[in-house]
């Protein structure tokens, strides 16, 4: 991608990370001419972190159940006009291996810098121009003269340009030190747009109980549930609270001042097994200690110890234990915050966006992509996919 080579352009798209690059790409292609701003010294720093640094691009199976959006019909048109289908063609295309993992999550397999690299090409196959160290300084709306039509002006540190149409791709709030910003509300709240209030997601949680440094490292699969929503993962335990897959993807669900349930042994019909004991004469605790780690084992029977032995026990009394053990509720006290999260929930209120174009319905020629939308992902790649389909969706648009 070349450094910008005039001040007007068709299309101008803030932010060069992956809805950006893929609506720049898409829109280029179109023959429309494409400049890509962005205030970071390189192209998709969120890429090249990603999945441990190989990049969980897609997922196998998209649905929209899998996102989190105030409107829950609003991601539909765009995933279904860019399935992952699509995006694994691509990925074939460019010569790109990659694996399947569980679940259904595709990983490359040398680096998501190839990931990265695609995405530049295909800019540079479109004729896609890009400024970096690009700060804007200000967005201001140009009605239409007599000699042009209506447009936008952005005052930056690298001049002055001006474009017909806008397109916001500067993702969210997680993860600042790769130079995430605020920018995309805040032109959302300068043309009046709303905002969902944002919170960081597919975060860690923090659970103020006394002691709990001592399980820091345990690892073990997991049912979380919150909201009525469940998931089954790895689940680790770490020095402030909770971690690993199921406690990220609970964290998307999660509110401050709501509890979760955790069932540490999802596999077990707990209370037949603890029945069972009683039948035979056996105690609880070194059956619980057989079952979990024994140092999570120790905690959690210091916290709701059933004193007694079994067979001195009333089979409700029992029964109570073993159905609590398997919905242990934990009111999370915080998350890790965006430092941590890798995503951000919440967003431009897609209520204010057409779900075809991207455009904002009350403001012309302005259109929102990508994660500074109301649309939040699950775990497992689904945030790259949406971040693929709205920007396709906005390219084949502007
Ligand atoms: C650690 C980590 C791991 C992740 N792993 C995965 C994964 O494996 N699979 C998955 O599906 N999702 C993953 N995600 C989420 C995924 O990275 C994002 O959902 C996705 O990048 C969002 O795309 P986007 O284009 O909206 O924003 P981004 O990719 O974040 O791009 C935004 C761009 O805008 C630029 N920008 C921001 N503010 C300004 C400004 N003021 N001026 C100019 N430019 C600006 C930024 O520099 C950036 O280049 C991960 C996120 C993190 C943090």
């Amino acid at each position: 991608m070349a450094t910008a080579s005039s001040r007007f352009w068709d299309v101008i798209v803030i932010g060069a990370g992956a809805s950006g690059m893929m609506c720049a790409a898409t829109a280029g292609y179109r023959g429309k001419r494409v400049l890509v701003l962005d205030h970071a010294p390189k192209v998709g720093a969120k890429i090249r972190i990603s999945g441990g640094g190989k990049c969980n691009f897609t997922n196998r199976q998209v649905t929209p159940a899998n996102y989190h959006c105030q409107n829950p019909h609003f991601v539909k048109s765009a995933l279904a006009r860019y399935p992952s289908s699509a995006f694994i063609e691509l990925v074939e295309r460019h010569g790109i291996d990659y694996e399947e993992r569980e679940h259904g999550q595709l990983f490359t397999l040398k680096g998501a810098g190839e990931i990265i690299a695609m995405l530049r090409t295909e800019c540079d196959w479109a004729g896609v121009e890009l400024q970096l160290n690009c700060s804007i300084h200000q967005v201001a709306f140009r009605p239409a003269t007599e000699a042009t039509g209506d447009g936008y002006v952005l005052h930056t540190s690298q001049g002055v340009f001006g474009t017909d149409k806008l397109v916001i791709a500067t993702g969210a709030l997680s993860f600042p030190k790769l130079k995430a910003s605020d920018l995309g509300y805040r032109i959302a709240k300068q043309f009046d747009l709303p905002i969902i209030t944002p919170r960081p997601g597919l975060v860690g949680l923090t659970i103020d109980l006394p002691n709990w440094s001592e399980l820091a490292g345990i690892a073990l699969p997991a049912t979380l549930s919150c909201e009525g929503r469940s998931w089954t993962r790895n689940l680790l335990f770490t020095h402030t609270g909770l971690s690993g897959p199921a406690a990220l993807q609970i964290s998307n669900i999660w509110q401050l001042g709501r509890s979760i349930q955790l069932n540490l042994l999802p596999e077990l019909d707990a209370v037949s097994a603890v029945l069972t004991l009683k039948a035979q004469n056996k105690e609880l605790r070194p059956w619980l200690r057989s079952r979990l780690p024994k140092r999570l084992a120790d905690y959690y029977w210091q916290l709701y110890p059933l004193d007694g032995k079994p067979a001195e026990l009333s089979d409700d009394a029992l029964r109570q234990w073993a159905q609590a053990l398997q919905q242990w509720t934990l009111t999370p006290s915080g998350t890790d915050g965006y430092d941590k999260a890798e995503v951000t929930v919440g967003g431009i209120d897609t209520q204010a966006i057409s779900s075809k174009s991207m455009e904002a319905l009350t403001q012309p020629r302005l259109y929102f992509i990508g994660e500074v939308l109301d649309v939040t992902g699950d775990l497992g790649g689904f945030n790259f996919q949406w971040a693929w389909a709205s920007g396709v969706a906005c390219g084949m648009a502007v």
